[in-house]
């Protein structure tokens, strides 16, 4: 039985097209903000910082709070 040994061939890989930044940007802008906002939600949504009366928001984040370590109780 016969077996080849010889490698394939290489072949081009795909390439992507690069992004160009102005279509880049606007997104980026946006996931920056909402992540400051999820950050803010879960670092110092509690007592007189607290945006909403209550402590729900902060229970719903509460582990996130410890995981990333920022000081609760
Ligand atoms: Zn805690």
């Amino acid at each position: 039985m016969a077996q080849s040994t010889a490698a394939p061939a290489p072949t081009a890989l795909p390439v992507a097209a690069p992004l160009p930044v102005r279509a880049i940007l606007p997104w980026a802008l946006f996931f920056g903000l909402l992540m400051l906002v999820l950050l803010y939600f879960v670092g110092a949504e509690q007592g007189a910082f607290a945006v909403f009366s209550g402590e729900g928001i902060h229970e719903w984040v509460h582990d996130g709070r410890h995981l990333l370590g920022f000081p609760c109780h």
